[in-house]
């Protein structure tokens, strides 16, 4: 294992959709992900992996097994960015398994590193595409049919990504893993602020999302009577607050968030027709996340009239508890390697939540100051950096012998 080595090749992938803030804008199927591509696949091909992609273009570099009838072992993460993101989220996770599988002795099944197709869902939304693809969570006729801000949709970006590697083999959509490993900066303040430099992730907090419409009148500022107004604005305004005083104040561990809202005809001096927004709730234990999904919905319910409303769930993802005795296991590799370890939940959603029904699935999680992630600001320290790859590389030795 080389430390350095691992480390220049952060830097260097960060280096294709660098941002002069020293963040990295890398966007899902777009041009600076074929050029990470091709980098990974330089650094790959060198080292005797085999290269393939699937429909859904998640990218799979294989280290071949001595046994290659057995399932594969899967490790890895995602090579997108928001637009606004750093060197680590993602990256870390894809060039940790790609040292891995250089470094390992031959190993007794495939070995296989995949970077997921769109984890992010910045560009394309919503996230997690690839792993929702390979799994089966959804279907690729609708992953295709999404569209970017440009009107660019998923179907032609991906065609355009295969495009570009013609020779690279195409494999089918989805398999069984043996298991599945991804390391992840944490994204948080925890290890951090423990002193602990490797995270076993216990599992990933539930998470529901929707989109609300709210259907008002629109009318003349000036001559429209305040008692015949359906006014979007004030419906949501009514909705917004409800929402925050039964799920947002209620429970201490609860996450709820407001985080877009558009508003037509958006003038200064109509009432507002309408009102889109988007809800954002996530709870680690499932009874309180549906809990808090009922109260959410009863609320746009009650207050939107006398405008109409819709509410419409995006993604419904339960909480996950990842595999025991994988967890097990790397609490043991990283006793032996000397290096402290601790559970934590991931309060983030990642592709492993999709996995963990397939195979046994884990995840490593490092530190990454002052837990800063989605930003330029985010990082992560070398020797951090260096203890995950360590963590990874020992139970998938154990894993492949
Ligand atoms: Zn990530």
């Amino acid at each position: 294992m080389s430390e350095s080595r691992l480390w220049q090749r952060l830097m260097r992938l960060a280096e294709i959709g660098a941002r002069g803030d020293g963040g990295v804008d890398r966007q899902a199927l777009s041009p600076g992900e074929i050029d990470a591509w091709r980098l990974l696949l330089s650094w790959a091909t060198e080292a005797g992996l085999e290269p393939s992609t699937d429909a859904a273009g998640n990218l799979f570099l294989t280290r071949p097994g001595r046994d290659r009838a057995l399932p594969p072992g899967l490790i890895g993460s995602h090579i997108d960015t928001q637009p606004t993101g750093g060197k680590f989220d993602g990256a870390f996770g894809v060039l940790a398994a790609l040292e891995a599988a250089t470094t390992l002795p031959t190993p007794a099944r495939d070995l296989t590193v995949v970077a997921w197709m769109n984890e992010e869902g910045s560009r394309f939304a919503p996230g997690m595409m690839g792993s929702e693809a390979f799994a089966d969570v959804r279907d690729l006729a609708t992953i295709r049919a999404a569209r970017d801000a440009a009107g660019i949709s998923v179907g032609d970006a991906l065609d355009a990504l295969h495009a570009a590697f013609p020779d690279m083999p195409r494999r089918p959509l989805g398999f069984a893993p043996a298991f599945y490993i991804e390391p992840h900066i944490e994204q948080g303040p925890v290890l951090e602020a423990q002193g602990i430099p490797l995270g076993i992730v216990t599992g990933i907090q539930g998470k529901i999302t929707w989109e609300v419409v709210i259907d008002g009148e629109e009318g003349h500022a000036g001559t429209l009577d305040m008692d015949r107004r359906r006014d979007a604005v004030m419906a949501f305004a009514r909705i917004a607050t409800r929402m925050q005083r039964d799920v947002g104040e209620a429970d201490p561990i609860v996450k709820f968030t407001i985080g877009r809202v558009t508003v037509q005809p958006n003038a200064p001096s109509v009432v507002a027709g309408r009102v889109v927004f988007r809800i954002d709730l996530r709870h680690p234990d499932n009874a309180a996340l549906q809990a808090h999904a009922a109260r959410l919905e009863a609320a746009a319910l009650a207050e939107a009239p006398p405008c109409a409303v819709t509410v419409t769930r995006l993604v419904d993802a339960p909480s996950n508890d990842f595999d025991a005795g994988l967890r097990d296991r790397l609490a043991a590799a990283a006793a032996r390697l000397g290096l402290p370890a601790m559970p934590i939940l991931s309060a983030a959603g990642h592709d492993a939540r999709h996995l963990a029904p397939l195979c046994p699935a884990a995840m490593i999680f490092i530190p990454c100051r002052e837990g800063i992630s989605h930003s330029p600001e985010e990082w992560a320290e070398p020797d951090d950096v260096q203890a995950g790859a360590a963590l990874l590389a020992a139970v998938v030795e154990e894993l492949t012998t």
